[in-house]
């Protein structure tokens, strides 16, 4: 089920080139219609092909106004009820509201490094941009005690 962007909460990322939801999609769903003429609201984002999405919550996750909101399968999360996750620094809240009105909030860890820290290429051997289009890895480098595969070694019957 898709999410949608409430558009009271919406600023539009304050008219940035590429607004966050739309960065992070993976799914490029989500669209900003600048001057309202697609859907009546200049300045807000909006999921354009619903039918589309993986209710991956990416989108949901990155909003910096909580502006976005999944619908869910009715089994699951039964209408009325929600699931809204704030993510903070090094920790995401999620708020899960029952259709009574009962509300629970549940907070995890999401890193173990400061925010901004990561190194995803640290220790590796830098990428050969002579051999990218070669299968194997990035760096074409053993790696970890792992090396690419070599179609010679295997066994065939
Ligand atoms: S990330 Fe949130 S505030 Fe930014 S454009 Fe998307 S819905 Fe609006
Ligand atoms: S939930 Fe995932 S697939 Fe759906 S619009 Fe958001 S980021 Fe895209």
């Amino acid at each position: 089920m898709p999410t949608f962007v409430r558009t009271e909460k919406c600023d539009g990322c304050k008219g940035q080139d590429k607004t966050a939801c739309m960065y992070i999609c993976p799914h490029d769903l989500m669209k900003l219609d600048k001057d309202g003429s697609e859907t009546g609201h200049a300045m807000k984002s909006y999921n354009q092909e619903p039918e589309q999405c993986w209710e991956c919550y990416s989108c949901v996750k990155i909003c910096p106004q909580n502006a976005i909101e999944a619908r869910h399968y009715a089994d699951v999360v039964p209408l009325g009820g929600s699931v809204q996750p704030l993510r903070g620094s090094d920790s995401i809240m999620w708020t899960i509201k029952f259709r009574n009105g009962t509300l629970k909030r549940f907070k995890f860890p999401i890193r173990t490094t400061p925010e901004g820290s990561i190194d995803c290429y640290g220790g590796k051997a830098e990428a050969d941009l002579a051999n990218i289009e070669k299968v194997g890895f990035f760096n074409h480098k053993e790696q970890n005690g792992f090396r690419e595969g070599d179609p010679s070694e295997l066994i065939r019957k």
